[in-house]
């Protein structure tokens, strides 16, 4: 039994809990979210600014028909009227005709804001397009030092993953049974250096006769801390 191989056990897991712990906190992820968001946000005002577009362009199209219904109706009654002699017959139809007119006229005043309508659209959507490349850019650049970042990580997790393997080789099931039970029971580290007088697992300055206690354990043998109760390493 070497206490110090259920040390370095314990270095390589809190390692990896610590990569673990780090990976969705990345600056690098934080960076990629942000500029995700902000390109997202980007289509979609594209996307309101084109329905706006579409929107006007239907209003025009709308317009135009009901105009040219207008008309058709006028050019029969106008006709109509070349063939009428009864002066209140007469007098009906130009009322209908002038009723007509006005009609033709709110449709014009209507085609003509919607004109404007889609002019802005059109206005607008060329301004949030020009930026498109741009935030494109800028995720695509995230996206490429965060898989750095994370390939750098793989890699030392893979490397901790072969020390590990070396380490828990040395030691024996009964220990390693062990060593997972104290690392479940303190939430990771169930394994500490007494670095002077002070347990690196629970922070606490041990007195002197917890020392002596500690202290007192064969070299081959586990101590454990006085304060936390975890196995404390000399
Ligand atoms: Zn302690």
């Amino acid at each position: 039994m070497k206490p110090s191989a259920f040390l370095a056990l314990q270095d390589i897991d809190s390692s990896l809990d610590s990569i673990s712990h780090k990976r969705p906190r990345l600056p690098e992820v934080v960076a990629h979210q942000q500029a995700t968001a902000e390109l997202a946000e980007l289509r979609a005002r594209i996307a309101v600014a084109q329905q706006r577009i579409d929107a006007a362009v239907a209003a025009i199209e709308a317009s135009e028909h009901a105009a040219a219904d207008l008309t058709k109706k006028r050019t029969r009654l106008e006709a109509q009227l070349k063939t009428i002699i009864a002066p209140r017959e007469a007098e009906a139809l130009l009322h209908e005709i002038d009723t007509i007119n006005g009609q033709r006229d709110e449709l014009d005043d209507q085609e003509l804001a919607a004109l404007d309508e889609q002019g802005e659209g059109e206005a607008l959507l060329a301004s949030l397009a020009a930026d498109l490349p741009a935030r494109d850019a800028i995720v695509e650049a995230a996206a490429a030092e965060l898989q750095a970042v994370q390939l750098a990580l793989d890699a030392e997790v893979a490397a901790l993953h072969a020390q590990r393997e070396e380490a828990v080789a040395s030691l024996t099931a009964d220990d390693i049974a062990l060593y997972e039970r104290v690392r479940k029971q303190f939430g990771g580290v169930g394994v500490a250096r007494l670095e002077g007088s002070h347990c690196s697992g629970c922070h606490m300055d041990l007195s002197p006769r917890e020392l002596d206690l500690v202290k007192a354990v064969p070299a081959d043998a586990l101590a454990e801390c006085p304060q936390c109760g975890r196995i404390i390493v000399r």
